[in-house]
Formats: C-alpha cells, structure tokens, sequence
C-alpha cells in the first residue's frame, strides 16, 4: 500500500475486489491536505419562498475536487473526515467561506439584502471547545452578519451528544445565528428533546415527499410536522421539491420555503449568482411551473 503513489493508490480498489480499508486509508492521507490544498469548492442551492416564488436564502454545500478521483460528494468524506479530525478544518473553511460569499451577494445584488446563507455543521465540531471557537470567531466578526446565519445539525447527530451538543448550540444562538434540525423526522426525535432544543427552523426531510407521495399517510405526516412547528413557532423548509405536484401539495398545507432540483440543483457560486441577479427569480407561481423562471 505505501509503495503506491499517486493514481496507482486508487487502482488497487477499482477493480472488483476492492479493498475498502485500502481505499479508506489512502482517502484519509489526502484528506488532511485538502483544505490548504484549496481542493475544496462549495456549491449553493437557493431556498425559495413557495408563496412568492423568492429567493430567500442559499445552503452552502460542499465538495472535494480530488486531485485523480474527480469531485466526491460530501457523502463520500464526511464521515471520514468526523474520524481524522479533518472535519474541524473544513467546516471552519465551509462557514467562513459561504459566510462571505452572501455577504458580498448582499452588498452587491439588488433586492439580496436580507439573503440568508444555511451551513451544515457536525456536532463533530460542537465536542471540541477549541473548534467552537473559531466558529465562534467567524460568526462573531460584523461582516458576517451573524443573524443572516443558519447552521444546520441532523437531529441524529445531535442525540449521540444531546447535551454538550444543546449546550454548544445555545452558545452560537447566542452570536445571533439561527438553528436549523436538518432532515428532520429521519431520527429520534421525542418530541420532548425537540421542545428543550434552541431550534428556529425544521427542515423536513425529503423521505417525507418521495415516499408514497400524495398518499393519505405522507401527507399526514407532512401535516403533523407543519402543525408542531407551527405550535412551537418554528419555521420549516420542505427539502427534496422535485415535482409540480409536491411543490403543489406543500403550498396546499402551508409550508412557505423549500428548496429541491424543481426550483433549482445546487449550483456553484457564479451560476446561483445569475440566478439571484436575475429579475425575475423564481416567477410568484400561484399555478405556473416555477423553473420556467430559471
Ligand atoms: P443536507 O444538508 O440534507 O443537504 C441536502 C442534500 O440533498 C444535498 O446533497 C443536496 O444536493 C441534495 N438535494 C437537494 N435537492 C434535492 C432534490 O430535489 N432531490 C434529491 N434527491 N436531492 C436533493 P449533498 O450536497 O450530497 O449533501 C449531502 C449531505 O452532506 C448534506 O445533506 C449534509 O448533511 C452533508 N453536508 C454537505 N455539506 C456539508 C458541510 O459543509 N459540512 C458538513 N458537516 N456536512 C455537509
Ligand atoms: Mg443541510
Ligand atoms: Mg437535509
Ligand atoms: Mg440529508
């Protein structure tokens, strides 16, 4: 293993029997390079209003242009980078650099002023006080803006460490960002944990809209989460809009955003700009197919 370099590391596990331990290992060796190596991009989807067919803010997601295996998904190294410690470095790298992106969209686009930019945290990067702060050192310098800021954490990370992980949260709650439950309803959820967390918005998770959609128990379901959150005051994003129908169904029940490959796939930065620039947005759709727009 040692005595391959380069491309050669990969072919060991492209053929059928491939050595997972063999791949993992050599994925880890370049992991720890990836962020000064500047491999890592971002790639933005926007979150529309359903009512009004705006852009109201944009999730930062990331991605690894290796140097020979091509782009991975964060998928493909997330995990991985959770087990190195990588992840610290690549979520500050993640925050800081979606963070000023959206600023300078602010600045510089009309009718962006108030875009909100959503990034994906591991509460991998909660245990570490040290790593808190520099989240915390992002989040707190005023360029930032703070209260244009939503992290997101899955509901299943959170529960492995509910309190240190509640504890943390409060503390960058505090810096004026909002909370997101991501692909919410997929983990444990009682109810009870949800009431004590420091949570602004539930993002439904996609599971809920692809499964037997339109069906009488999906749409209950859907129902269900729209009702506690509005009982909680939370608000929600509906993720995972691929069709007319379900773009159609949510407006029918309520939920104001969402985002999916019906409004728009996530887009790099100069493409989602043009998207953001353009006057027309997404067209306020009572009835008319929103990608028309786009
Ligand atoms: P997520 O935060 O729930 O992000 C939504 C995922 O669904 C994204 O996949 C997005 O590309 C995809 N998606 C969006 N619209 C649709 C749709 O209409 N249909 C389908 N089938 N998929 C859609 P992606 O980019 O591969 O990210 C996967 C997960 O990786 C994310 O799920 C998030 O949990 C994690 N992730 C992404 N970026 C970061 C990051 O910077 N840090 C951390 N810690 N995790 C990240
Ligand atoms: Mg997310
Ligand atoms: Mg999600
Ligand atoms: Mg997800």
């Amino acid at each position: 293993m040692a005595k391959h370099s380069g491309k050669d590391r990969y072919q060991l596990f492209d053929a059928e029997g491939y050595d997972h331990m063999a791949y993992r290992a050599a994925l880890k060796a370049d992991l720890a390079v990836a962020t000064p190596a500047g491999q890592l991009r971002i790639e933005y989807q926007p979150v529309a209003n359903l009512d009004t067919g705006a852009i109201v803010g944009v999730e930062a997601l990331v991605r690894w242009h290796h140097p020979t295996l091509g782009v991975l998904a964060p998928s493909e190294f997330i995990t991985l980078a959770e087990d190195t410690g990588d992840i610290d470095a690549i979520g500050a790298w993640v925050l800081e650099t979606a963070t000023q992106q959206a600023a300078a969209w602010r600045r510089n686009l009309p009718g962006c002023a108030d875009l909100w930019i959503a990034v994906n945290l591991s509460t991998f990067q909660l245990r570490e006080p040290r790593n808190l702060d520099s989240i915390n050192r992002i989040l707190s310098d005023p360029a930032t803006q703070a209260d244009k800021v939503v992290l997101e954490v899955t509901e299943t990370a959170l529960a492995s460490n509910v309190d240190g992980g509640i504890t943390a949260l409060k503390t960058l709650k505090a810096l004026g960002v909002r909370i997101a439950i991501d692909d919410f309803g997929t983990g444990f959820s009682s109810l009870s944990t949800l009431a004590a967390l420091p949570v602004d918005i539930l993002k439904i998770d996609r599971s809920f809209l692809s499964s037997q959609q339109g069906s009488a128990p999906s749409t209950a379901m859907l129902e269900g989460i729209l009702g506690l959150a509005h009982k909680l005051s939370l608000d929600v994003i509906a993720e995972g809009i691929e069709e007319t129908e379900q773009l159609h169904l949510l407006r029918s029940l309520g939920c104001t955003m969402g985002q999916g490959y019906h409004l728009s796939r996530p887009g790099p930065a100069q493409k989602i700009e043009a998207l953001l620039a353009s006057p027309a947005r997404f067209q306020p759709a009572p009835d008319s197919e929103l990608e028309d727009a786009i």
